[in-house]
């Protein structure tokens, strides 16, 4: 369809969610001309990330309904705002959308922008921060929380701020594969290449092999750690695993023990171990299995009210790291191209991982992600 764009007011197509637990529902909307900072993209395709499940289900207590989600878009710059601070950006772009940093604390400065002070309520609120106004509202005119991680991409048009774009010079093919790199695959290789950063003779173990395990597991692989280690419930992800790098594997609902079937293939224990599961009984069982001097990323929040008990003396005596890590802790504008040229070098195959349904599918493309079915699901905007 081609997109004709009217001087103000911009009339769109977006999936509403209307209230927590409310479906995603395909409905016409209005966008907001483009402001100062922000740039119009036309979506071609938006990964579908559980972030994106969990918010819908009001299970995330900041940022109000009715809300257009979706944070891992991938599209074409439409219009720009008149002071962008890249300057280089031009309409036609393809670009990929990523979260949203202050770009001002001393964890921006550094490039460790997945670590922002304000991360959160920068992504979740989805209001512009300066005056939490809305880019987008319903034909009724109620407002519509529409910058969710900067760009609230599930929409056939979206008004994205600067600091979520990412310009990638990418093939038509390339951009329906690579939607998930600002957030899915961002946050796992990030987690290995900019946190954990393991030597090769490492044993790293990799606890849930979904889209953000596989990509760590992707990384850790291209970088050439020998010994990798995926944990998972589901055989047909483990064996997805092997075929993408891992050395062993441990199905944790067939073993009575997590930590000592570790202990068992490594038997010093593991030097490094990522968590996506957010199960703490994982993470504690994974936390007595790493080895001296190891660290262990937690990648998976847990639930609200769940807690993990680890033993500070023992962690202490063994000198073993405990780290929260959001987004990778990365730069995405640094580490998307790399993870790009690491694809087209054939060593981070993320097209393994995905399958694209047309965004009338959604709830096809919802039922396989929950059944283990796809590992990411991708929505095509082309027929809306
Ligand atoms: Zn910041
Ligand atoms: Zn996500």
């Amino acid at each position: 369809m081609k997109v004709i764009l009217p001087e103000k007011n911009i009339p769109t197509r977006a999936l509403v969610v209307e209230k927590p637990h409310g479906p995603f529902v395909l409905q016409d909307i209005i966008l907001d001309e483009v402001r100062d900072d922000e740039v119009l993209v036309e979506i071609k395709y938006s990964g579908l990330c559980h972030t994106d499940l969990v918010v819908q289900q009001g299970r995330v207590p900041l940022g109000d309904f009715p809300a257009i989600l979706g944070h891992e878009g991938a599209g074409v710059v439409r219009r720009l705002g008149s002071c962008l601070k890249d300057q280089s950006l031009m309409v036609g772009d393809r670009v990929l959308l990523s979260f949203s940093s202050c770009m001002n604390c001393s964890y921006c400065a550094q490039g460790l922008n997945g670590l922002c002070a304000r991360i959160h309520k920068i992504n979740f609120t989805g209001t512009r921060l300066k005056d939490g106004s809305n880019p987008a509202s319903l034909s009724s005119g109620t407002g519509v929380r529409s910058k969710f991680f900067g760009q609230s991409s599930f929409s056939k048009l979206a008004v994205v701020s600067e600091t979520s774009i990412v310009k990638c010079e990418l093939s038509n093919e390339e951009l329906a594969i690579m939607a998930p790199m600002g957030c899915g695959y961002l946050t796992g290789a990030g987690t290995v290449m900019r946190v954990l950063k393991p030597q090769k003779e490492s044993a790293l173990a990799i606890f849930g092999m979904g889209a953000v395990g596989l990509s760590a597991l992707m990384a850790a692989k291209a970088i050439g750690v020998e010994r990798l280690i995926a944990v998972d419930i589901l055989d047909t992800k483990l064996s997805l695993s092997i075929s993408l790098g891992a050395t062993d594997t441990i199905n944790s609902g067939k073993v009575e023990s997590l930590g000592k079937a570790l202990r068992e293939l490594v038997r010093d224990g593991v030097n490094q171990i990522i968590d996506t599961t957010g199960l703490s009984f994982l993470i504690e069982d994974g936390v007595r299995a790493l080895g001296h001097g190891g660290s262990f990323a937690i990648v998976g929040a847990p639930r609200p009210g769940e807690t993990i008990t680890v033993d500070p003396l023992d962690m202490l005596r063994s000198c073993k790291r405990l780290i929260g890590v959001v987004e990778g802790a990365s730069n995405p504008v640094t580490l998307i191209p790399e993870l790009v040229k690491l694809y087209r070098q054939g060593l981070f195959p993320i097209d393994k991982l995905s399958r694209t349904y047309s965004v009338i599918d959604l709830n096809t493309a919802v039922e396989d992600l929950k059944a283990g079915l796809v590992v990411k699901p991708i929505l095509s905007w082309e027929s809306v």
